[in-house]
């Protein structure tokens, strides 16, 4: 299930490259300086807020954006540079397994040389396996043995804590396969669509003729491939609809997935992903794999072939030599994104390891760079913030007393994860060597399938972190009614223990406040405290619910994000829920903190309440190719950062007495038009 986060899309490359000079650069948690006092704050307090900066910032060419998450995230990297530089220094010597996987799996990444000098031999293997395939029980195999090295032909086959039952995990099939980012890229029938198609076709072509087909074979494959994912993608979920979870919780015994998908001969299946064949399994979209299983049983093996070449070079190619990194690059990243040029390898090889090993890197980082005191300030934030939401539940007119006992137990119960894991992920059955860094990738990836599967049948482990300790993020998993806060975000901008109230509640409180939102968002809401989904609202509270939400969609849709696209209301819904809830939530609390005291005097010309709206805009100033922004518009189930701004506070009536706006104007909607859950 894909997880509500505040911010999803990836972070990336290079401009600080030492901490010392990360210290030195380290954000003003509010900046004057990045304001646009000619803007009024009631027309656009996006702009007002971030006119600044906006006008004085340039996207660097190897990123699709940049922004306040961008520029923490470079000096986290910075860091976490230092610490890679040394372990694979030290990769032969270290005694530590730990450290020497770190340096063994960042050294190998960094050794261009070799990579380059190996060119596709170290895929040999695997390309040779492909090309031997048959018959259709050996696609299968096929297929199921890239899936066991996490590139995802077909479908995933993975772990997941029971919706209804979050206590235990069990196995689920969902929808993948494709080469593109959404199922709508390849049904989409406007003009831009189609020549972004005309392109893909073109990419596996090209990335097939650099493995070595001749040009009428690769494109042929590329027409098959094409013609294979056009058909699963229209036996896809949307997004928005895969927002329902109740529409994709269908658990199925394994009589009945054999009679969905005939095809599929599941105990070869399940033996050659190294799992007991289990009970039951959650069939996340019936639809699909059924679609999945007919083209298993129908499309001619050639093709069969051709498209699991192409996914097994597609998932490697940025770990291969350059020509096919950069191939990899020019349509994902080009194309797709607008970006201009490539991360230089560091930042790739950075990256990478975050994501292989993030949990060895993330005990160094912390060591050095989060401390003791910094988790008590944000767990005493946390508790305020929670005091905060109970008190509005207390006060809302529209759920009942039934429904609040409920809600207050489920907020009551919230875990909050802090900084990073108590116990850290065992890595000692990685085995990593001194070798083409692609086999190293595909040891990794091998190893995370098998630790994923591991889980299967048995009770949920939610002490387990979704992010590692580095990352500029925050998140809400609503299996397991857990918060979740790197260490990574609690800094500047975000964060500041040097700062004033209002400016840490405007941006660490309201973050917390989003995040606590998400269990009570259009998805969260219908979680209970322990997980469960269950319908735990009377139906006249979910009537009122909805009549609410409704409002804060139409707002949403009528927001122009890029070009002529608008924002999707209902699959942005829970983030702007979140978004308002969390702002209002971490106002309420400012306030509270206020308590008995009296009014802080304005900081550089600004009140406190005009500070704490001003630190929740500034961490959203942020510019963006638009090639990028339109590819947000179609995948990302959060609003444009401008949206993120303007949207809650429009409909925040403290927000307009802070900055005198009156009703009508853009930023302060009319009392009917206004739309408030929380
Ligand atoms: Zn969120």
């Amino acid at each position: 299930m894909p997880l509500p986060t505040l911010v999803r899309w990836a972070l990336a490359a290079l401009v600080l490259s030492s901490p010392a000079v990360a210290a030195a650069q380290q954000a003003k948690p509010l900046d004057p300086a990045n304001m646009d006092t000619t803007c009024s704050a009631c027309e656009n307090f996006y702009q007002y807020a971030n006119g600044g900066w906006i006008g004085r910032s340039t996207i660097p060419g190897d990123r699709p954006m940049w922004g306040s998450f961008h520029e923490l995230q470079d000096q986290n990297f910075a860091a976490l540079r230092q610490v890679l530089d040394q372990a694979a220094a030290n990769r032969r010597s270290a005694s530590d397994p730990n450290l020497r996987k770190l340096g063994l799996f960042y050294g190998s990444c960094m050794d261009s040389a070799r990579v380059e000098q190996a060119g596709l031999r170290p895929l040999a293997g695997e390309l040779g396996r492909i090309a031997a395939v048959r018959t259709r029980p050996q696609v299968q195999s096929a297929m199921a043995r890239l899936q066991q090295r996490q590139v995802n032909p077909g479908f995933l086959f993975h772990s997941t804590p029971d919706a209804k039952q979050s206590g235990r995990t069990i196995a689920e099939i969902s929808q993948a396969g494709l080469g593109m980012p959404d199922r709508d890229y390849y049904l989409k029938p406007d003009s831009a669509s189609e020549t972004l198609r005309q392109e893909y076709v073109a990419h596996v072509g090209r990335m097939l003729r650099l493995a070595g087909e001749d040009s009428a074979s690769a494109a042929r494959s590329g027409g098959a491939v094409m013609t294979m994912e056009t058909a699963l993608a229209k036996a896809s979920m949307t997004l928005e609809a895969q927002r329902d979870p109740e529409a994709i919780y269908h658990l199925t015994d394994i009589a009945d997935l054999r009679r969905a998908a005939p095809a599929i001969v599941w105990p070869a299946y399940f033996k050659d992903r190294g799992v007991a064949v289990p009970a039951q399994v959650n069939l996340a979209q019936p639809d699909f794999i059924r679609a999945l299983d007919s083209l298993l049983a129908s499309a001619p093996v050639a093709d069969w072939r051709a498209y699991l070449r192409w996914h097994l070079l597609a998932a490697s190619a940025p770990a291969l030599s350059s020509a096919f990194a950069e191939e990899s690059f020019r349509f994902n990243s080009t194309v797709l994104q607008g970006v201009k040029e490539m991360q230089p390898r560091w930042r790739r090889c950075l990256e990478a390891t975050d994501n292989a090993v993030g949990e060895i890197l993330g005990q160094a980082y912390v060591r050095k760079h989060f401390t003791p005191d910094a988790k008590t300030r944000a767990l005493e934030m946390v508790r305020n913030i929670q005091a905060e939401f109970r008190g509005r539940l207390g006060a809302l007119t529209w759920m009942s007393p039934a429904t609040k006992a409920k809600a207050y137990r489920k907020l009551d119960a919230i875990g909050n994860k802090i900084g990073y894991p108590e116990r850290w992920r065992d890595y000692s059955r990685l085995e990593l060597q001194d070798q083409p860094y692609v086999l190293n990738l595909h040891r990794a990836n091998a190893f995370e399938a098998r630790r994923d599967l591991a889980k299967v049948n048995r009770p949920t482990d939610r002490s387990e972190w979704g992010m590692t300790p580095p990352t500029v993020n925050a998140s809400y998993n609503p299996l397991f009614n857990h918060i979740t806060f790197p260490a990574g975000i609690m800094q500047p901008p975000f964060f500041d223990p040097k700062a004033d109230d209002a400016v840490n509640y405007g941006g660490m409180g309201a973050v917390i406040g989003h995040e606590i939102t998400h269990g009570f968002d259009d998805e969260g809401r219908q979680f209970d405290a322990e997980g469960n989904l269950s319908g735990w609202w009377d139906s006249s509270d979910t009537r009122a619910f909805s009549g609410r939400a409704q409002v804060l969609e139409r707002q949403a849709g009528g927001f122009v994000a890029v070009d002529t696209m608008r924002v999707n209301g209902k699959l942005t819904l829970g983030e702007n829920i979140a978004d308002l809830g969390g702002l209002l939530i971490a106002h309420g609390a400012y306030r509270r903190s206020l308590e008995g005291k009296s009014e802080p005097a304005p900081i550089e010309g600004l009140t406190g309440d005009q500070r704490f709206f001003l630190a929740w805009a500034q961490i959203w100033r942020s510019t963006i190719r638009p090639e990028f922004a339109r590819m947000l518009v179609t995948v990302d189930p959060h609003g444009p950062a401008a949206y993120r701004t303007n949207g809650p506070v429009s409909n925040i009536p403290a927000f307009a007495q802070a900055f005198g706006c009156k009703a009508g104007e853009p930023m302060a909607r009319k009392e009917s038009e206004r739309v408030q859950i929380w």
